[in-house]
């Protein structure tokens, strides 16, 4: 079967981007005071191949809040530092079914414990179990780990760690239900504030495109040529992504898309097709579910039209 030439990639980007940039569904988070006021228009499309080849369209040089893009990449190094099987055991990995920052799913699990490490939940306790001394070690591993992901340096904004350190009750909440069941590797406040730094890392659309294509690419990174995890690591991620990637509304993206992808609160979007390329799409204005609108039927629609839905047979 033909492979989508470079010269199809970059028209499939022009025209969703054309298609959707008028698109006027969705609202941008709010519930983060920064995220409320930044720029509903911005709207950027990349993809990254396997072989290093790179993609543009719009605004995907324009730095934005990664958010819950965060929490795959940190799972993947805790993967490599603990092993899958004490993820599976303390966090789970099966669907929630319910919103990112869902309490009732902490409830309900037979453990009480997060269930899926790409939810709030699961990614404070992922970040309370990476083996670190310190506070500052913690928050080294996460950062560099980013960083090896995307082939550059990403730097936090402090803005958006200030405005989130000062109205996440909600994560708090969370954070301290866990502690009383137990189930954090580090304690709680350490936890939860190297969360919420991790959430207020900047990137761009060609970066987070270049951190999914190091997992298209079974773990190295096809920019640097460096290894960043395994394969195993590779192929476990992406497949939590496929069922927990977008929150409740996971199974019909899967449906429409085809592909396993991760969302963000500050609008960003990236989805893989394992062993080809990665495609990350920025655009503030959020549905219910916290999924941004434009990169959800961007993605979709440039995915189908290379022939790349994973379930399609042709
Ligand atoms: N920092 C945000 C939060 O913890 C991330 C949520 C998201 O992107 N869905 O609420």
């Amino acid at each position: 079967e033909a492979r989508p030439s470079g010269a199809e990639m970059q028209q499939a980007l022009q025209k969703a981007h054309q298609q959707f940039k008028g698109t006027k569904d969705g609202k941008n988070a709010d519930y983060i005071p920064y995220l409320a006021k930044v720029d509903s228009s911005l709207f950027g499309l990349a993809i990254v191949t396997v072989d290093g080849e790179v993609y543009t369209v719009g605004d995907a040089a324009s730095p934005f809040p990664i958010e819950s893009l965060s929490k795959p990449f940190t799972l993947a190094r805790l993967m490599e530092e603990v092993g899958a099987k004490k993820v599976e055991d303390k966090i789970g990995v099966d669907a929630t079914g319910q919103p990112f920052n869902s309490i009732i799913a902490i409830e309900m699990n037979k453990d009480h414990r997060a269930g899926n490490p790409l939810v709030n939940a699961g990614a404070i306790t992922s970040v309370s179990m990476l083996p670190a001394k310190t506070p500052e070690e913690r928050w080294k591993k996460v950062s560099d780990n980013f960083n090896a992901f995307a082939g550059d340096n990403l730097p936090v904004n402090q803005e958006v760690y200030k405005s989130e350190t000062d109205t996440n009750t909600r994560n708090q909440s969370i954070t301290a239900l866990l502690e009383s069941y137990d189930v954090l590797g580090s304690p709680a406040d350490q936890a939860l504030d190297v969360y919420t730094r991790q959430c207020s890392v900047n990137v761009t659309a060609k970066q987070l495109a270049t951190m999914g294509a190091t997992l298209a690419n079974g773990g190295i990174n096809p920019l640097t040529g460096n290894r960043v995890i395994s394969a195993d690591t590779a192929r476990r991620t992406l497949a939590l992504m496929a069922t927990n990637g977008l929150y409740e509304n996971t199974g019909e993206w899967l449906y429409q898309a085809g592909v396993p992808a991760k969302s963000g609160v500050g609008g960003g979007i990236v989805a893989v097709v394992p062993g080809r390329y990665a495609i990350a799409a920025f655009s503030p204005p959020l549905d219910k579910a916290g999924n941004s609108v434009r990169a959800q039927r961007a993605i979709a629609q440039v995915v189908n039209s290379l022939g790349d839905n994973l379930y399609a047979s042709t």
